[in-house]
């Protein structure tokens, strides 16, 4: 039994190997790299070394150079194993002193008979190094160490410049993220001004001087969409020289599609090309004056929304719209580029038919931002911030318009609720409301306050004789003629069919008999048609006056105090004045 020291850091092989191995009945002593393996040889002495080339640190030829070199050592055969693919390997393991050369995966039977061959002597071995060979060996060992460096140097080397890129990219990002970082911050702030308004008037007075000032665009305007004459009108404006030129943008007469469409209408069914191309010119030509009065090189056109009305579709009928939509209008867009190179910029909604008219149909436009740019372009950062930034514009205009609709039918109903449809006057549930606040009111001041009723004459008899629309007629001009003798803080109400209450806050009761009077009169005067029918040859009324806390505590006991003294004018004869 010999012993055989296999130097190998591969498991798998390790345990084939000594399988074969102790077949033939030999004994392994396993080494798992150069040191525990010299350090074996020593110790154990083997009839033979196995050499894996291929070891972590110090490599197998390394080893087997040391082994060469070691008087000790250099008798024992060594047999280099590699799964090693390159050309060279057996001359450099045979110059760096290898006795034998085996190939991974072992052949079974040649593996035997070439290690017992080792083992009996039968190969020669180089007891001794021959120094010329050992030469060679170092010589090739160095070549074979450069190349490996080299290669490292190479690898090296191009991560390095890929890193630099990368450093480069990375740097200009910083740069970017640090440039935007300040536009973020004043797009915020600009934002954040603008979401304070509550008015559309005020938005857009105020936007131009915000984007001028904040954003540091040239110049700025806001058009607003002015629907009656199909244009867009200016509103307000920074830096910019307003001439009648540039102040509106007709896009209905002509528009820059209809001129084409009704001219030249052959164009559009084959040539449309030449019907984009048409359509860019007439554009140019109306848009151009616009770049001038900006005092800019490029001008970039925003339209500013709320949410589109539909999808994809147009839900417009108008047969222009139905004419352009059954186009291909990704294909219309790539037709148009003139528009580009005159330094006249949309943003995709307004670019997308190129046409104002059409977008009004298409989005809710509500007006355009036009902004003056100093460069060919805007940088395409910027770009989608200014875009993200008219969007808030849109939304809170938007959010504005639905906040003044909900208001107004608020305001409305309430008003509904405390008026009187025929003559627009309080109603008697508001008058009885406010006539018992006034009382209390009274109390705590210590104040006076007079009421005053009032009821038609005859008004049964002038219906029968004129009909009830002109009854109606008749009550609507004496709530107007009351409405046009009462101060602000009087309360005017229809109290029942043709009877009238006032409530009149800190009035006295002579106070309140004048004005009654005055009523009375003003009555009398007034001509109302067809008054000679009535039983007096005149329309006229009767009023009852009374006083709190004169002649009353409460508020229901002052109305009946009033209607007593109504009532004492018309047993007098009517078109009078009683008061408590
Ligand atoms: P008096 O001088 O005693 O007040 O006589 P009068 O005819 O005015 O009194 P009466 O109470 O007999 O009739 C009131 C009439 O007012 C009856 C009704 O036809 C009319 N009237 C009440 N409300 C309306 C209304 O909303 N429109 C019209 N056209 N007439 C109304
Ligand atoms: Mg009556
Ligand atoms: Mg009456």
């Amino acid at each position: 039994m010999k012993k055989i020291l296999y130097i190998e850091d591969d498991p798998v092989s390790m345990v084939l190997i000594t399988k074969i191995v102790e077949k033939m009945g030999h004994q392994i002593i396993p080494a798992l790299n150069s040191e525990e393996g010299i350090a074996k040889a020593y110790a154990y002495k083997p009839d033979l070394i196995l050499m894996d080339i291929f070891l972590p640190g110090v490599d197998g030829l390394e080893t087997t150079m040391h082994i060469r070199s070691s008087d000790k050592l250099s008798h024992i055969p060594v047999i280099a194993i590699t799964a090693g693919q390159s050309p060279g390997d057996q001359e450099l393991a045979m110059a760096a002193g290898c006795d034998g050369f085996l190939k991974k995966p072992v052949d079974v039977n040649r593996f035997v008979n070439y290690i017992t061959e080792h083992l009996e002597g039968k190969v020669q071995i180089r007891n001794k190094f021959d120094p010329q060979e050992e030469n060679i060996g170092l010589k090739k060992f160095s070549q074979r160490l450069v190349q490996r460096l080299t290669n490292k140097i190479h690898e090296l080397s191009h991560a390095n410049a890929e890193l630099e890129i990368a450093n480069r990219t990375l740097d200009k990002l910083v740069k970017d993220v640090r440039d935007n970082n300040s536009d973020l911050l004043q797009f915020n702030y600009a934002a954040n001004q603008i979401l304070t308004l509550s008015a559309r008037e005020k938005l857009y007075q105020y936007l131009p001087n915000l984007i001028c000032d904040q954003l540091n665009m040239l110049s700025a305007a806001v058009y607003v969409v002015n629907e009656r004459h199909m244009t867009l009108d200016i509103y307000s404006h920074s830096h910019v020289k307003t001439h009648p030129d540039s102040d509106h943008i007709s896009f209905i007469h002509p528009p820059f599609f209809d001129i084409v469409y009704y001219q030249e209408p052959y164009l559009f069914d084959k040539h449309w090309s030449q019907a984009a191309q048409k359509v860019d010119e007439s554009m140019i030509s109306k848009l151009t004056p616009i770049k001038e009065a900006f005092q800019a090189q490029a001008v970039y056109f925003l339209p500013i929304i709320g949410r589109p009305a539909g999808h994809n579709g147009f839900d417009c009928q108008n047969q222009d719209c139905q004419a352009f939509s059954n186009q291909d209008l990704n294909w219309w867009n790539k037709q148009i580029h003139n528009l580009d190179r005159q330094g006249l910029y949309f943003e995709t909604q307004l670019r997308q038919v190129s046409e104002f008219y059409f977008n009004c149909c298409l989005y809710r436009l509500k007006g355009v931002l036009v902004l003056g740019i100093q460069d060919e372009r805007l940088d395409e950062t910027f770009r989608q911030m200014v875009q993200s930034f008219v969007r808030t514009v849109g939304l809170t205009i938007e959010n504005i318009q639905l906040y003044d609709d909900v208001k107004d039918s608020y305001l409305q109903a309430e008003k509904q609720a405390v008026t009187d449809g025929l003559t627009g006057v309080f109603n008697y549930r508001y008058f009885q409301h406010q006539l018992e606040r006034e009382i209390k009111r009274s109390k705590r001041h210590w104040a006076k306050a007079s009421l005053i009723m009032l009821d038609i004459d005859f008004f049964k008899s002038y219906n029968d004789q004129n009909g009830h629309p002109a009854g109606d007629q008749v009550l609507k001009r004496l709530a107007e003629i009351l409405n046009s003798c009462i101060r602000t803080s009087d309360i005017l109400a229809r109290y029942g069919g043709e009877e009238f209450s006032l409530i009149l806050p800190e009035t006295p009761k002579p106070s309140a008999i004048k004005l009654a009077e005055k009523i009375r009169v003003l009555i009398q005067e007034e001509i109302f048609p067809h008054e000679k029918t009535q039983p007096n040859g005149d329309l006229t009324v009767s009023l009852g006056v009374a006083t709190f806390p004169d002649d009353a505590q409460t508020w229901d006991e002052l109305v009946q105090k009033a209607d007593e003294q109504l009532y004492v004018s018309k047993h007098a004869g009517r078109n009078k004045v009683s008061f408590a």
